[in-house]
């Protein structure tokens, strides 16, 4: 494969394509826009499902990396209700690794490995069909010409309008994120009610999730239906203005669950965004999508899976050295949107019933999702049976 190809973003999806690629002995150019690895926070946990992220990591040689780093006991998930009754309790067995849990950081410090990437290019937009190819523009003034350029730059891709003119638009859902240090020493409390893996609070048209990370970290992240300005008013920065407000959308809900707020640090309000379900597009030679960039969807478990899954697959196929590389990537593209669409499908549905106005109806998709008894765990990989799952859930 003598292709000069460029991936845009240093995410999930944009590291699984370039180290897969690199597997096979192909060099990639990865721009990315941060200025160094550790210029912004990571994020939480996120839980790579076997036949997803973890098949991607297995086509970049990473398995047994990942096995050292990961937690399969994250995968408990205690939910309580608002006054703090526990309503489940469900923990997997010490063999269970359908989905276990890592930290973004160390995902991204396994993926970067020896990868060469390009920090600081933050890129403005990409002109397919020039003379020499694809021109691909930086912020910077650079400018260089591939064969392929593959868009993994997530929401607010600037790859995208080179292929599509769709652009997210609100759920109606906002996601406000803060975090605790330190929880068994600090906050053992806390510490016990999230336990090892997540609790999760279901009210009307709110929820809210504690995850625990590595090194004593948990995220909290409270979730309702509120305008998108909601948070326009409110400094980012000062938990002193975040808190109040945050405070008296739970009012009345119990004071343990509430102290996850109380103790928190900084609050980052995230507006969910997601692009039309099934977006597709017609195939641009030279250009094509990866992840959120392709599909941006709500955050219930999907979306870095199926990033990676893509960026692996769609290295492997052009490392496979195909006669036709654009025909290649074209088949790769209605693989993608085929199973994207059905995710997209489903955890459109599922936020619809996890910041409801009945949540019953989150007990009901966790109880189909997660079956009670733990040998009968699953949280499978092919969406078809969630689909069937999710819709045995419907509130009656
Ligand atoms: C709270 C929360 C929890 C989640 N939990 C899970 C989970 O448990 N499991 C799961 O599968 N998914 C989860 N997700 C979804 C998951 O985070 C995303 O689907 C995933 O990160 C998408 O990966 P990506 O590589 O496509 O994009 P991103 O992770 O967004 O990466 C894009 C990269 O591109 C870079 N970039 C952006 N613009 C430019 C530019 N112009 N030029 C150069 N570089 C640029 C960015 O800096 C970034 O590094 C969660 C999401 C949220 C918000």
């Amino acid at each position: 494969m003598r292709q000069r190809i460029a991936v845009v973003g240093s995410g999930p999806a944009g590291l699984t394509f370039a180290r897969v690629l690199h597997r096979h002995g192909h060099s990639v150019a990865v721009l990315e826009r941060d200025p160094a690895p550790d210029a912004r926070p990571p994020g939480g946990t996120l839980d790579l499902q076997e036949g997803l992220g973890q098949l991607a990591l297995d086509k970049a040689g990473l398995t047994a990396e990942f096995r050292a780093l990961s937690r399969p006991e994250g995968q408990a998930m205690r939910i309580l209700d608002t006054d703090g009754t526990v309503l489940r309790d469900w923990r997997p067995r010490p063999d269970d690794r359908a989905n276990p849990e890592i930290d973004r950081g160390q995902l991204r410090d396994l993926l970067l490995g020896p990868l060469d990437v390009q920090w600081g290019r933050a890129v403005t937009r990409v002109e397919p069909g020039t003379r020499d190819g694809v021109l691909v523009h930086c912020a910077d003034g650079w400018r260089e010409t591939f064969d392929l350029v593959v868009g993994a730059d997530g929401a607010w891709s600037r790859v995208r309008p080179a292929v599509s003119p769709a652009t997210p638009h609100y759920t109606g859902v906002t996601l406000v994120e803060t975090s605790l240090d330190d929880v068994d020493t600090r906050h053992p409390d806390l510490a016990r009610l999230v336990g090892d893996g997540s609790v999760a609070v279901y009210g009307v048209n709110r929820a809210l999730v504690a995850q625990r990370n590595s090194g004593g970290h948990v995220k909290v992240y409270a979730q309702f239906r509120a305008p998108l300005d909601w948070h326009a008013r409110l400094d980012r920065a000062d938990a002193g203005a975040v808190l109040p407000s945050l405070l008296a959308l739970y009012d009345g809900w119990a004071a343990p669950v509430l102290d996850l707020l109380r103790r928190g640090t900084a609050f980052v309000p995230r507006p969910l965004h997601v692009l039309p379900v099934s977006h597709t597009w017609t195939h641009v030679p030279g250009v094509t999508l990866l992840g959120d960039a392709a599909h941006l969807m709500p955050p219930l478990g999907a979306g870095a899976n199926l990033a990676m899954l893509e960026g692996a697959e769609l290295a492997e196929s052009l490392a496979a050295g195909p006669a036709d590389p654009d025909q290649a990537v074209r088949a790769f593209e209605g693989r993608m949107w085929a199973r994207a669409g059905r995710w997209a499908e489903i955890t459109s549905a599922g936020l619809e019933r996890l910041v409801s106005p009945d949540p019953a109806a989150a007990l009901a998709l966790f109880d189909h999702v997660n079956r009670a008894d733990p040998a009968d765990h699953v949280n499978r990989a092919d969406p078809a049976d969630q689909a069937d799952q999710a819709d045995q859930a419907e509130p009656s």
